[in-house]
Order: structure tokens, then C-alpha cells, then sequence
């Protein structure tokens, strides 16, 4: 995803509430991310444990999301469903936001499960065993990352939908 500044972050929430902005921290570390390397980008509140945003590029813009994390912890092995990685037994904890303007305010959420550290990017960029010879290892990462995306943004316009 492009560099996004600290007003531009914070610009972007589209279903956080005036004091939810306020209190809004900014990601760790970003004066020094990664960006390129990042399909989205995910961060938990240092003082609020069930509360997380993520910023999502949707058709090229940010869309900023606030989060809270379900006390139910999923079953074992649960799936996230952004990046679908298997390959490790990484934490997935089920997120729910809620949606933007009205049907925000009138209690509609949407939830989905998602790897508890935000690591999901590193995951889809991550290259897969070779699954037999000749197998494009390149082709896959790649059809990972827009696999990603799409699912990202796809969460993302779902939110925005109850505007
Ligand atoms: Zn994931």
C-alpha cells in the first residue's frame, strides 16, 4: 500500500466515533513501515486490548476501520479469512466493526476472523513449499497478495456499506 501520513490515517476512519478518533493511537513504528510490503495495515490499542483498527486501500483509497475483539476466542485452528494462511498455527482472534453512519449507529456490525498480530501480509508474501516440479513459487506469492487485497478491501466496502 502507499505511505500514509498521520492526518491521512486518521482522515480515513469511516465508523469511529468522535471519541474513538480522539483516542485514536497511531500505529507503532510509523515513521519506519514497510509500506510496500504491506497489503493493509493493522494495529492493536496499546491501552484498550479488545480495540484494533486496520487501514485498507479500497479502489486506491484508505479506508480506516475500527475493531473490537469478540471474548469468545475462536475454535482451534480457525482460519483467517483475509489471508487464508495454513501453514502455521498463527493466533486468529474474530473482529467486529461497525459498519459506517447510519446502520453503524443503529448496532450493525460485521465480524470476521482475522490473525490476531495483523501478520497477514507477511503471510500471503511469504513463499509457499513447492507443491511438485516446476511449481511457480513467484506466481503463487503473487496470487496470494491480490488474493489478499481483494479480501481486505472487500471487508472493508462491507463496512462502508451502511453508509
Ligand atoms: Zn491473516
Amino acid at each position: 500500500m502507499l505511505p500514509l501520513t498521520a492526518s491521512a490515517l486518521r482522515a480515513s476512519f469511516v465508523n469511529a466515533s468522535r471519541k474513538e478518533l480522539g483516542d485514536l493511537p497511531l500505529p507503532p513504528d510509523l515513521d519506519v513501515l514497510a509500506w510496500d510490503s504491506l497489503e493493509f495495515l493493522g494495529w492493536r490499542d496499546p491501552k484498550l486490548p479488545r480495540r484494533a483498527y486496520v487501514v485498507v486501500p479500497v479502489d486506491g483509497e484508505p479506508v480506516g476501520v475500527v475493531l473490537r475483539q469478540a471474548e469468545a476466542t475462536p475454535r482451534a485452528r480457525a482460519q483467517c479469512s483475509l489471508c487464508q494462511d495454513v501453514t502455521l498455527p498463527a493466533p486468529v482472534a474474530f473482529l467486529s466493526a461497525k459498519r459506517a453512519g447510519a446502520a453503524g449507529r443503529n448496532g450493525d456490525t460485521v465480524g470476521t476472523l482475522v490473525c490476531a498480530a495483523f501478520q497477514c501480509s507477511v503471510n500471503a508474501h511469504r513463499p509457499p513449499p513447492p507443491a511438485y516440479l516446476g511449481f511457480d513459487v513467484a506466481a503463487a506469492v503473487e496470487q496470494r497478495v491480490l488474493s489478499l487485497r481483494e479480501r481486505a478491501a472487500g471487508f472493508a466496502r462491507t463496512v462502508l456499506d451502511g453508509r
